[in-house]
């Protein structure tokens, strides 16, 4: 016997706890701008990082909201002793201070637990049990993201492990566009069945995915402008459909172009991995650095040395867009990178 195809039932309320946080977070999001930054504790924080940073920083910081910081550290087995309080040491010696305490991601796993036991009750979500194998057999050669044709949307919902594997949980996309603002591009649009595809919430190792929780995240703290790299432009799409299923409207987006050589070329992956200790081994102060992660992106001559608080009392929001909007359209280079990264 097959299922129905997936979608919401509508007469589902939300569950108190769920309930409560996300009303929270858009009564916090209505009170002013909250921006964030949310690094996963893997590794230093490298160049292109450390810049995102600013970015944000600036941008919350030049409409006078707050920035908190959220460590999304969920994938254990990726996390690296000691990254965190790295992370923590290096925005602070550059003077990005966040508002409010740390948020760690594994501290409120019974908030995406719940969310996606609404969601499966719901009968928004459907187990897939096809492996990662079978999917890199259908993927086009070269492709980009590959896209998940579906084959287990209309399969029987058995939950439990079979072959001693349990399934992982996918949402299922509604025929439609998936919309999204960006602060200086065009609006995001992707169509949600043939640019997304149903997306993984619930890995088959129990894992809760980034999606998920970063959708849950983004309501429930108030986010209300996230600046991140571009490369995470198509990652919005499958976001903007889980806060769609859950019920408030996404955020506004700037994606902001990861750090390149002078040609255009990303960074090697030794010069992309630098991090602020070679920088301090070069002989920088703080000054130097954010001086040099502002060069970058021409927003101050280059040789600059000024503290963070200094360049954002140089800088207007719209002289910050500007310089942004400089580069080319987001979601040309987003797709370039997916292109680049599937070869
Ligand atoms: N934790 C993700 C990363 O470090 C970024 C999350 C985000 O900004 O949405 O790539």
């Amino acid at each position: 016997m097959s299922s129905p195809a997936p979608g919401i039932s509508p007469i589902r309320p939300l569950p108190g706890p769920l309930r409560q946080a996300i009303e929270r977070g858009q009564a916090r999001r209505a009170a002013g701008v909250r921006g964030r930054f949310a690094p996963s504790p893997t590794g230093e924080l490298h160049r292109g990082n450390l810049r995102t940073a600013l970015l944000s920083w600036l941008d919350a910081r030049l409409r006078g909201g707050e920035w908190l910081l959220r460590l999304d550290d969920l994938d254990t087995p990726r996390n690296r002793p000691g990254a965190e309080q790295r992370i923590l040491a290096d925005l602070r010696w550059l003077g990005l201070d966040w508002d409010g305490e740390l948020v760690r991601q594994s501290e409120r796993r019974a908030l995406y637990a719940t969310a996606l036991s609404w969601l499966r009750c719901s009968g928004a979500l459907y187990p897939c049990r096809c492996s990662r194998r079978l999917l890199a057999d259908v993927s086009a050669p070269h492709g980009g993201l590959a896209v998940y044709p579906g084959f287990c949307r209309l399969r029987p919902r058995h939950w439990g492990p079979q072959q001693g594997r349990l399934p992982s949980w996918r949402l299922g996309l509604p025929p439609g566009a998936l919309t999204w603002e960006e602060d200086v591009a065009p609006w995001g649009c992707l169509d949600g069945p043939t640019a997304v595809g149903d997306v993984v919430l619930r890995r088959a190792d129990g894992v809760v995915a980034y999606h998920l929780a970063t959708a849950v995240d983004e309501l429930a703290l108030g986010i209300s402008h996230v600046v991140r790299g571009e490369d995470l432009w198509a990652s919005t799409g499958a976001q903007v459909a889980v806060m769609a299923a859950l019920g408030p409207p996404p955020p506004r987006y700037g994606h902001v172009p990861l750090w390149r050589d002078a040609q255009g070329h990303r960074l090697s992956k030794r010069e992309a991995a630098e991090g602020l200790e070679s920088w301090r081994q070069a002989g920088h102060d703080a000054a130097g650095v954010i001086g040099a992660l502002a060069a970058s992106l021409e927003l101050v001559p280059a040789g600059s040395r000024l503290s963070a608080a200094e360049l954002l009392a140089s800088l207007q929001l719209e002289r910050l867009h500007e310089v942004l909007a400089r580069q080319a359209p987001v979601a040309g280079r987003a797709a370039k990178l997916q292109r680049d990264s599937a070869i």
